[in-house]
């Protein structure tokens, strides 16, 4: 999800309005194949590591968007597949709303029977609100019930499907529209710049990024913080377990932990005394050590099920659900 960062990213008055407006439909397009990216990723990893966390939720994965979240909805229109206001962006692969027949494209219209109405509304009320109203109620309904049934705009007209979701470690992903190297996690929610998701261009090495910030929820680190205190000491502590933890919860997700090495590397020499090199934060070789070491345990580990129990999570063991 996007909303939050994206308004007043790109002008609308500018003379070269046919240019202006292609320039923006394909900075669109690249910002819902980054959406479609992250959401990938970010599922592969809370579903592969759900029988760890303490805190799971049901998911669709899918992303949704609304036209109104685009400060040029024409340009928005021309370049995305809109079939109602609030449309699914994509779809991540073998995910359930995938394996209900969901398309990207097709328009969110209501669910279990009911159906929104967005006539009335004032043309220019912020695309977050609707959105948000929609994600809430999804949230609710999510949170207590098996099935969901939704109802649709698909290229074959209206559709109502009936969808299972299924249960992944508590964390929503959205992609921030900064071109700075940036991310962070703040105990719900794990946020990825744009210019961050260019520099991961492998997805194994986006992957580090993204399960190191997963680690924080999962960690509970933002609370632990407030109420110990935000001292160096303390954020540095953070920051081991999250890159600890972070290796088994790519391991268990099918990625190669050895990316998480090479990306500290790669982040650390490109930002060199950037947020990660300050005193709270381990250096770069500080940090492709402590993860080496921590594969290492990794590799003598015994599995349960094909799967390493990460010993910072509770519980750690699937024998003990
Ligand atoms: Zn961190």
């Amino acid at each position: 999800m996007n909303w939050l960062a994206i308004c007043g990213v790109f002008s609308l008055a500018t003379p070269a309005i046919a240019d202006s407006t292609s320039q923006e439909a394909s900075a669109y397009q690249e910002l819902v194949r980054q959406d479609a990216r992250l959401a990938t990723i970010g599922y592969r990893l809370a579903l592969a590591n759900a029988p760890f966390c303490n805190k799971l939720e049901r998911s669709l994965g899918w992303v949704l968007h609304d036209e109104r979240q685009y400060p040029n909805p024409v340009a928005a229109r021309i370049s995305l597949e809109f079939r109602a206001p609030i449309s699914v962006s994509a779809v991540v692969p073998n995910g359930p709303a995938e394996r209900g027949g969901i398309k990207s494209g097709d328009g969110l219209l209501g669910l279990n029977g009911t159906y929104w109405s967005w006539e009335g509304e004032p043309v220019r009320s912020k695309s977050a609100k609707r959105l948000e109203k929609v994600q809430n109620e999804l949230h609710q309904v999510l949170a207590s019930s098996n099935a969901i049934d939704l109802n649709l705009m698909t290229a074959a007209g209206s559709k109502m499907l009936q969808v299972e979701p299924i249960a992944v470690c508590a964390s929503r992903f959205w992609v921030d529209t900064s071109s700075k190297l940036d991310a962070g996690a703040d105990g719900e929610n794990v946020r990825i710049s744009e210019g961050l998701m260019a520099f991961a261009a492998k997805d194994e090495e986006l992957a580090a990024a993204i399960a190191h910030e997963l680690a924080h929820n999962l960690l509970n680190h933002r609370n632990r913080l407030s109420k110990i205190g935000r001292k160096r000491a303390h954020i540095l502590a953070t920051e081991i377990e999250a890159d600890q933890l972070s290796v088994w919860l790519m391991t268990n997700a099918g990625y190669d932990p050895a990316a998480a090495l090479r990306f500290a590397e790669r982040y650390g020499r490109k930002t060199g005394l950037g947020i990660f090199s300050e005193s709270t934060h381990l250096r770069w070789k500080n940090r492709v050590k402590t993860m080496r070491t921590e594969i290492d345990i990794l590799n003598t580990a015994s599995k349960v099920n094909g799967l390493s129990p990460p010993p910072l999570l509770p519980g750690g063991s699937l024998a003990t659900r």
